[in-house]
């Protein structure tokens, strides 16, 4: 194990009583100091990974280790993390200086040490003075800082947060994913987010986990993740995309929508069947003779900063395009876009495989094809 690894999971199973695992055969590292994102849609199993390494709950299989320990059995108060719940669950009937000072007050620390401690969480926050206010007379954006500073207050090496921004509006919680990213930064505390939102974990994260029915899907950086979907399910849940199936008929060449088109990907089998996506941000609005695809407008929305425009291709394919032209419903228009602009997946390619491939062609890159 790397030095820098802090957690890790080895073929971690989450079973309850005979239903199918909530997560099934998961692994994966996280390195200390960075921003994790676990994403993916409700159920698919966030929470109970957040659960397994703050020690609320134990694994069916497989094991959890902490700093190259393994902590599979180590109660949750004898773990150096602590959680900021999506409802807070701060104390009603303490005020904000008690809400963070509990911990401390619980492992009986001095009073004066108290006092030291608090005030600073609470400068971390931007809640220097708020120390006398109840939590009802507290807004929501800042019920969540007095819940991240009873978080850091502890100094744990690594904190769970749960949706911790669900709550907020939108204005909101735009503000706070730059105060928390810049906080984590701050910190140097390894942060781990669960959220279902891919534009909060693209914004926020070091790295992210994208997670469907108990497993991880991929996991990288929002670049990776966004540019090199390795499936169907990350490409459709981090991004709007268009996604239609072809086959690859030899590297850098490859077969959709009756045509070939030239592409930048290699690695796969002569013919092998393929999932290709195209970014509607990817594909511009040209003329019929320019355009590699011929569509008619289906329909046009504005959406401030781009143009969102649907076409239908002649076999009947939706083609997403953001633009800043606009286009008029009816008319028929090409949509051009450069190799680059291809994202190739394998059917049922695993993560170690994609890595593996995507490695091979980034050395073919620069060594010249
Ligand atoms: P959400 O975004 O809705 O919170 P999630 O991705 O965090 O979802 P989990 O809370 O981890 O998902 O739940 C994953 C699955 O495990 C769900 O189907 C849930 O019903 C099931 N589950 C969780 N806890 C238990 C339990 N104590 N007993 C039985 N099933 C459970």
């Amino acid at each position: 194990m790397e030095n820098n690894t802090i957690i890790q999971f080895k073929h971690v199973t989450k079973q309850f009583d005979n239903d199918p695992p909530v997560l099934d055969d998961v692994s994966f590292e996280i390195e200390r100091g960075k921003f994790y994102t676990l994403l993916g849609p409700s159920g698919c199993g966030k929470t109970t990974i957040l659960r397994l390494i703050a020690g609320f709950t134990e694994p069916s299989k497989g094991e959890i280790f902490f700093n190259g320990k393994k902590i599979n059995d180590l109660p949750a108060n004898k773990r150096q993390v602590n959680t900021v719940f999506q409802d807070y669950a701060l104390f009603p009937h303490l005020n904000v200086f008690e809400n963070v000072a509990f911990g401390l007050r619980i492992k009986k620390l001095k009073n004066a040490e108290i006092h030291a401690k608090v005030k600073e969480a609470l400068s971390f926050v931007n809640l220097s003075g708020y120390e006398n206010r109840e939590i009802r007379e507290m807004s929501g954006g800042q019920r969540q800082r007095v819940a991240i500073a009873r978080a850091i207050v502890n100094e744990p090496e690594v904190i769970l947060l749960d949706e911790p921004l669900s709550a907020l509006d939108l204005k909101l919680r735009t503000e706070m994913q730059y105060e928390l990213r810049e906080l984590q930064r701050r910190l140097g505390i390894t942060f781990i987010f669960v959220t279902h939102d891919q534009e909060e974990a693209l914004a926020m994260s070091d790295e992210i986990f994208v997670i469907n029915k108990g497993t991880i899907q991929q996991s990288g950086t929002p670049t990776d993740i966004y540019d090199e979907p390795i499936n169907r399910f990350v490409a459709d849940f981090i991004g709007e995309s268009n996604i239609v199936s072809g086959k690859m008929i030899k590297d850098y060449l490859v077969e959709f929508v009756g045509r070939e088109f030239e592409c930048v990907d290699g690695g796969f089998d002569a013919n092998e069947p393929v999932e290709i996506v195209i970014r509607p941000e990817d594909l511009e609005i040209t003329s019929l003779e320019r355009g590699k695809l011929q569509v008619r407008v289906d329909s046009q929305l504005f959406r401030g900063v781009h143009y969102e425009i649907c076409g239908i291709d002649k076999d009947g394919n939706e083609w997403l395009v953001h633009s800043t032209k606009k286009a008029k419903v009816g008319d028929e228009i090409g949509l051009y876009f450069d190799p680059e602009a291809i994202h190739v997946m394998r059917l049922g390619e695993t993560e170690e495989e994609f890595d593996r491939r995507i490695e091979i062609y980034a050395d073919v890159d620069r060594h010249g094809k």
